[in-house]
């Protein structure tokens, strides 16, 4: 047995020095993939339920790793939450999006009544100097406040609610959206909520995947519907794939939809070959 034990004991350390140094090698590589320029955007369109307008963008980062090939934001997010590089590539996401939509809208002018949003990591979100990094890129690419929106975790939000409540107020201030993600999948405190000035809610996929599983499913997606209403907001449905899908959240009210019975997330050359199609209509 006490052999076992000393195995168990090899076999741990050994397991948690692998961890840390893949922690430290992807650290390096994040670092130096935002100084090498090795991530990128794509770009998702979401509509308005009922008309099937166009309304803007979500922005979703990509990771074109020279060794292990493109890597999707579930690979890295979380790791870059934990070693800080969220801060780096946060900042350079957001200036990204920014200077995607400028260049659209000069282009297009369809563009210039859609909105591009941006997610933003709780790490990010809790930083120090998060706002006058936001007012660095509106300055830097053009950006009107107007036509940014973030999207800010149910999570992120919730961990220190008494100074989210004062830093989303800030951001509003500047005529910035909010939105507040994958709502569902954390914890929130009702009282909280009605304080914070959320223009939306979005409901994270796995409810409208299961909405027609269950009624049970059915009637959460329909209470989560009506309690943003209550609270003043609007609701987009993320994640729509069908039809079916799409009537049922017409039926309860929802007001925007983004997922792939409308369009999957395109980079920027795919994204202006969309946009020339717009205007031609
Ligand atoms: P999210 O914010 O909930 O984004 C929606 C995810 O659902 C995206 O995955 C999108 O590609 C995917 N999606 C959209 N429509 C459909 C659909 O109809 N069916 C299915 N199955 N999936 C759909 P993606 O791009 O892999 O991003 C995953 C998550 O990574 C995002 O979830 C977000 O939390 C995070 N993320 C992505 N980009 C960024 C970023 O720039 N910064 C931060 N902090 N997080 C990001
Ligand atoms: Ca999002
Ligand atoms: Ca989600
Ligand atoms: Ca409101």
């Amino acid at each position: 047995a006490k052999e076992q034990g000393r195995d168990c004991f090899k076999v741990f350390t050994n397991k948690m020095l692998d961890q840390a140094v893949m922690l430290m090698t992807m650290e390096q590589e994040m670092r130096r993939g935002v100084q090498g320029d090795e991530f990128f955007l794509v770009f998702q369109p979401f509509v308005h339920l009922h008309t099937s307008e166009l309304v803007g963008f979500e922005a979703l980062v990509r990771w074109r790793h020279p060794t292990r090939g493109l890597m999707p934001p579930g690979a890295f997010i979380a790791l870059a939450e934990e070693t800080g590089a969220i801060i780096d590539l946060g900042s350079m996401v957001l200036h990204k999006a920014c200077a995607a939509w400028v260049a659209w809208a000069e282009q297009w002018p369809a563009v210039r009544n859609t909105l591009m949003s941006v997610n933003i990591s709780g790490r990010q979100f809790s930083q120090f100097g998060f706002l006058d990094s936001i007012r660095t890129v509106l300055e830097k690419t053009g950006m009107p406040p107007e036509r940014l929106k973030l999207e800010i975790t149910e999570t992120a939000i919730m961990e220190d609610a008494e100074s989210s409540a004062e830093k989303l107020s800030r951001i509003k201030e500047m005529g910035i959206a909010l939105s507040i993600d994958d709502f569902g999948t954390g914890y929130s405190s009702m009282s909280y909520l009605q304080r914070f000035p959320l223009d939306n809610l979005k409901i994270d996929l796995s409810f409208i995947r299961l909405m027609h599983v269950s009624q049970e499913n059915m009637e959460i997606v329909r209470a989560i519907i009506n309690l943003a209403h209550t609270l003043g907001m609007e609701v987009v449905a993320e994640g729509v794939e069908d039809a079916s899908q799409r009537r049922t959240l017409q039926e309860l009210n929802c007001e925007y939809a983004q997922g792939y019975f409308y369009a999957r997330p395109m980079p920027d050359d795919e994204m202006r070959a969309f946009l020339a199609g717009l205007d031609q209509e």
